[in-house]
């Protein structure tokens, strides 16, 4: 077995903080939103862990999300339920981005996503702190996820989706034993379902940044792609942004790096990716506010990124600014194109939310905001297998003569 699933690491949470006020909270008791209504923020002692851990120590560690336990909030290995969550690659793509361009691809996390890194992190705490009953409101992924480790260790999960879900979502969240709902509204409606449960004491909401979390388990994207690429990151990051929890992630991990000596103060520009048909948070960067509005009538092929309004709007939108970079939208023609240009000249077949970082970089370069000379980083969130691809029509009778020129 894994030495990461085994071997005991001693953890170095101190307490909570509210993202919003900066107000403490305990470690180890369960909590949700700050009293403001704000996501919790995971604080640790770092100095205690640049004491017990040194960089090249955790480089020689098999390679899985668990080789950073000590940057982790879960207390107790046991807690710990998992699929496997590898190290993602990173993967040029010569031909349809250009050759300074690696599409990280999480598609190949258990149930197919990144939603898998929060989620087990989240399900970890979650049976660390006695939690037996789970409600969440999603696009599909993260459904998909929290069904497949809350079942995997006994945790009741109850799901609710928009009514226009991919159906491969809303069946493979069925198919790990949760009871999943389809809704008519938006995922904001849905998560107005998981709220009332919630304060009625029925479960415990899962919603995106209502628990402390899934952040943590984002961030390991941060922490892995600045191992991966020998402590030196990109010049640009491409996020397709829905609720943030992987864009905040990464900026919370490059600062505990840079905290601990294991990166210096230069960081990516980040790109926060969204559709023209839901861009609250582009429209918000471009409107100098600090908070987004919620999006009306939002739609687009990537469901992923289908979330008109996002309780870490703030925390989003200070990240791509102090980044220096740039919330973008791009229209679903794009993401299409950008999808089908990938798989038929690189052959890597990207989810529609990877097309749209990819769409967004070309956007980028035409606009002058990143060179060909740069070091960018693409995120494909999922395996582009689980969204509908277009029909491949050739038939052959064997019985007929054939002709061969034609095939
Ligand atoms: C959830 C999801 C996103 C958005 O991720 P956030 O970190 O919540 O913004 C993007 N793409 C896919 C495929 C997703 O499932």
């Amino acid at each position: 077995m894994n030495e990461n699933l085994v071997a005991d690491r001693p953890t170095f949470v101190t307490h909570l903080e509210c993202s919003m006020t900066g107000e403490r909270y305990e470690a180890d008791r369960l909590h949700g939103l700050s009293r403001v209504g704000r996501p919790l923020l995971v604080r640790y002692n770092l100095d205690g862990v640049r004491d017990a851990v040194s960089r090249d120590e955790l480089a020689r560690r098999a390679t899985d999300m668990w080789r950073w336990r000590e940057l982790l909030p879960v207390r107790r290995t046991e807690s710990i339920v998992s699929l496997g969550e590898i190290e993602t690659p990173l993967l040029p793509v010569p031909a349809s981005g250009g050759a300074n361009v690696l599409v990280k691809d999480e598609g190949r996390l258990p149930t197919g996503s990144f939603k898998a890194r929060g989620l087990v992190m989240a399900v970890a705490m979650a049976r660390e702190l006695g939690v037996t009953r789970i409600a969440m409101p999603t696009n599909g992924n993260a459904g998909a996820a929290l069904a497949a480790y809350a079942t995997r260790c006994g945790i009741e999960t109850i799901v609710f989706c928009p009514e226009d879900t991919p159906e491969v979502n809303v069946r493979e969240i069925a198919m790990q034993g949760a009871r999943v709902w389809r809704v008519n509204g938006l995922i904001d409606d849905c998560g107005a379902i998981v709220g009332k449960g919630a304060a009625e004491g029925r479960w415990f909401d899962f919603s995106t940044l209502k628990e402390p979390y899934r952040i943590e388990g984002k961030k390991t994207m941060g922490l892995e792609l600045a191992a991966q690429m020998g402590w030196r990151l990109p010049d640009a990051i491409f996020y397709p942004t829905g609720g943030g929890t992987g864009l905040i992630g990464m900026w919370k991990a490059f600062d505990e790096l840079e905290r601990l000596g294991w990166i210096g103060p230069e960081r990516p520009r980040m790109y926060a990716v969204q559709a023209s048909g839901c861009a609250p948070i582009v429209r918000a960067f471009e409107q100098g506010e600090e908070h987004a509005e919620r999006w009306e009538d939002a739609a687009t092929v990537a469901a992923g990124i289908r979330v008109p309004r996002a309780v870490g709007d703030f925390l989003i939108l200070r990240a791509v600014r102090e980044s220096g970079g740039k919330a973008l939208a791009v229209g679903d023609p794009a993401i299409l194109k950008a999808v089908d240009e990938c798989a038929k000249k690189d052959g890597l077949l990207l989810c529609p939310e990877g097309g749209a970082t990819l769409a967004a970089y070309h956007q980028a370069l035409r606009d002058g905001l990143v060179d060909e000379e740069e070091r960018v980083v693409l995120f494909n969130c999922a395996t582009g297998l689980k969204y509908p691809m277009p029909e491949a029509p050739n038939w052959l009778d064997r019985h007929q003569p054939i002709d061969f020129d034609k095939l």
